[in-house]
């Protein structure tokens, strides 16, 4: 017995271990631990732990002459734990539900299928409970095994008869579940680090914009769809002009803020589609798919004109000026691949003439005819 007993654990370690991998995996796609439910998701969550509970239903193990145990009421308790009272209703109305299909109807079985729905009702209180998943895991195991107490007492001839087979069940299901515990957390940890590694390699910290490495991504990517489907890419180089002066005067944390505010507004002035970055320092880049180089420079000097109107609010209630100068180049749909990569170079060439021609305006690479005037009048 001994054997078929440690036989029987390590298959049922071997499930839940592969099903807490599994969850795990769908976690880091959905991000669903600690987000609130919708009920739909709630009941998908339930039936799928309910599948995962007729699995484990059905590796029982030997606990003592005639009497088998299982962990099925584990599913339960993982449902309740970690995804919340819903999933572990559904959970055990489907182990009561199937434990009545696939075996014969007899005292016994209306009896472990009663206390299959007493176990969602304990799991799915202890889920509102504002405690931690441990705390919560170990009391609806206890709870659990409390009621598969009373369902041996009721089931087998008397006390001594049972106390000859639960404590087994109870080192057993306490045992897995505190390792169930620990691997979820362990997988749970590694997803959160990993989505921080994410966020941390394509936004730049400070102004949450995508970073240098993101921009050159979007870019290549852009690139090829603005190819494929034969239209004009712009992009718009943004520099913050005098920042240094900025940086000077009012100190380093009221730099901070303007590159922080000036990312706002060039996320509000961009459109759904743009990709707006920042490539480092007071250097931001703008990515406009389908447009042309004219469309890049009347959005260049809206965002332009947006920088200069509104005042920048500093760490210490101060409102300041900024300007901004602004390079456009555009990519069309007949230049060659070589010429295309030229897009970067080309919108900095552009941001350099603004520079050199008195900044706080919007060049372009190639010029726009008569550079020298702002350009609303030039587009009148
Ligand atoms: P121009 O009009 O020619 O662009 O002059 P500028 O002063 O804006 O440009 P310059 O390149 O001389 O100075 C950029 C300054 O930006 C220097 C640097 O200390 C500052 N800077 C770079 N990164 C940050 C940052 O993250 N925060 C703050 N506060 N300042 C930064
Ligand atoms: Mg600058
Ligand atoms: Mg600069």
């Amino acid at each position: 017995m001994l054997i078929d007993l440690i036989t029987s654990l390590f298959t049922n370690f071997c499930i839940l271990v592969t099903f807490v991998f599994l969850s795990g995996s769908l976690s880091k796609r959905y991000n669903f631990l600690g987000r609130t439910m919708s009920p739909l998701a709630g009941i998908a969550a339930g039936l799928i732990l309910g599948l995962f509970g007729i699995i484990l239903m059905s590796y029982s193990f030997p606990i003592g002459p005639n009497t088998y145990a299982n962990l099925r009421h584990l599913a339960i308790i993982i449902a309740g734990a970690y995804l919340g009272w819903l999933p572990a209703a559904v959970c055990a109305v489907l182990l009561a539900v199937s434990r009545l299909l696939f075996y014969d109807i007899t005292y016994n079985s209306l009896s472990a299928a009663f206390s299959l729905l007493l176990c969602g009702a304990c799991c799915s209180w202890i889920a509102l409970k504002p405690w931690t998943r441990l705390r919560k895991m170990t009391v609806s195991n206890l709870v659990t095994m409390g009621l598969v107490f009373a369902l041996l007492l009721n089931n087998l001839d008397g006390f001594q008869t049972v106390m000859q087979v639960f404590p087994i069940e109870l080192a057993a299901s306490l045992a897995t579940g505190l390792i169930v515990y620990y691997v979820a957390e362990y997988i749970q940890r590694s997803n959160e680090l990993f989505n921080q590694l994410e966020v941390r390699a394509t936004t730049d910290f400070l102004t949450g914009l995508n970073n240098r490495q993101q921009f050159q991504r979007h870019l290549e990517n852009e690139l090829l769809q603005a190819a494929g489907q034969r239209e004009s890419l712009s992009l718009l180089a943004v520099d913050i002009d005098h920042f240094k002066t900025i940086n000077d005067t009012y100190g380093h944390p009221a730099g901070d803020q303007v590159l922080i505010q000036l990312a706002q507004r060039l996320i509000g002035a961009a459109r759904p589609q743009d990709i707006v970055a920042r490539n480092g320092g007071e250097e931001f880049s703008v990515l406009l798919p389908i447009c042309s180089l004219q469309e890049a420079g009347i959005a260049g000097e809206r965002i332009r004109a947006a920088v200069e109107q509104d005042l920048f609010l500093l760490p210490d209630g101060q409102r300041i000026p900024v300007t901004i100068s602004v390079g456009a180049a555009c990519c069309r749909p007949d230049y060659d691949e070589a010429v295309s990569r030229l897009l970067t170079q080309h919108a900095d060439q552009a941001l350099y003439r603004a520079k050199n021609s008195g900044r706080n305006k919007v060049c372009s690479e190639p010029p726009y005819p008569r550079e020298n005037q702002s350009y609303e009048r030039q587009l009148i």
